[in-house]
C-alpha cells in the first residue's frame, strides 16, 4: 500500500510524515526549512499583534475615547502596509510601511505638539478627523523616530561588543588561574 503523503502548508509540496514535524495547528510541516519558517513567522505575527495593541491603546487613551473609529485603524493599517494618503488618494509609499512599534514611537516624540492641538486647534473634538490630524503629525515624527531606533540599535550593539569583550578577557584570566593552580598542586603532590 502506498504511504500517503502530507502536504506541507509552507511549500505546498507533499512529503513523507517521519521527514515532517506535527503542530499544534495538527497540520505537518517539513523538519527542514520550513517549519523553521512557520516558528519564524507565527513569532513575528505575535510581535505585530502585540505592537498594534500598545499603540490602539495609546491613541484612544490620547484622544479619552473607548473605541478607535474604523476609518482610524484603516488608515494606520494602510500605513503598515506602505500606503500613504495624498490628495484623497491611497498611494504605495513602500513596499511594507513602517511597523506598529516605529509609529507608536513616533506617537511618543509628537505627543506633547498632539495634545497641544487637541486642545487649541481641534476644540476636544475626538472624532476621526481629528485623530486623522494626530495621525499625520504622528507621520510626521516617523523619520525622527527610524533615526532614533537605528541609534539606539547601534548603541546595543557596541554594548554587546565590549560586554562579549569583558567576557572573553574574564575567562582568559580564569583558565591562566586554573592553570597555575593546577601547577600548584603538582608541586605540593611532591611534597
Ligand atoms: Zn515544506
Amino acid at each position: 500500500m502506498a504511504e500517503r503523503l502530507l502536504k506541507c502548508p509552507v511549500c505546498e509540496q507533499y512529503g513523507k510524515k517521519e521527514d515532517m514535524i506535527r503542530e499544534e495547528d495538527k497540520r505537518y510541516y517539513h523538519k527542514e526549512y520550513c517549519h523553521d519558517r512557520w516558528l519564524k513567522d507565527r513569532e513575528a505575527t505575535r510581535i505585530e499583534n502585540e505592537q498594534w495593541d500598545a499603540l490602539y491603546q495609546y491613541i484612544i487613551k490620547l484622544h479619552d475615547i473607548i473605541v478607535l473609529p474604523k476609518g482610524n485603524i484603516t488608515r494606520l493599517k494602510d500605513l503598515r502596509a506602505g500606503y500613504l494618503m495624498k490628495n484623497g488618494q491611497k498611494v504605495r509609499q513602500w513596499r511594507t510601511g513602517p511597523d506598529y512599534g516605529l509609529m507608536l514611537e513616533a506617537y511618543l516624540l509628537a505627543d506633547d505638539s498632539i495634545k497641544w492641538c487637541i486642545v487649541n486647534k481641534l476644540d476636544g473634538s475626538k472624532d476621526t478627523k481629528a485623530i486623522n490630524y494626530g495621525i499625520s503629525i504622528m507621520i510626521d515624527k516617523l523619520n525622527e523616530a527610524f533615526a532614533r531606533r537605528k541609534r539606539k540599535k547601534e548603541h546595543e550593539k557596541q554594548i554587546r561588543k565590549t560586554t562579549t569583550q569583558d567576557k572573553t578577557i574574564k575567562q582568559e584570566l580564569k583558565s591562566k588561574n586554573t592553570y597555575i593552580n593546577n601547577d600548584d598542586m603538582d608541586i605540593s603532590s611532591f611534597l
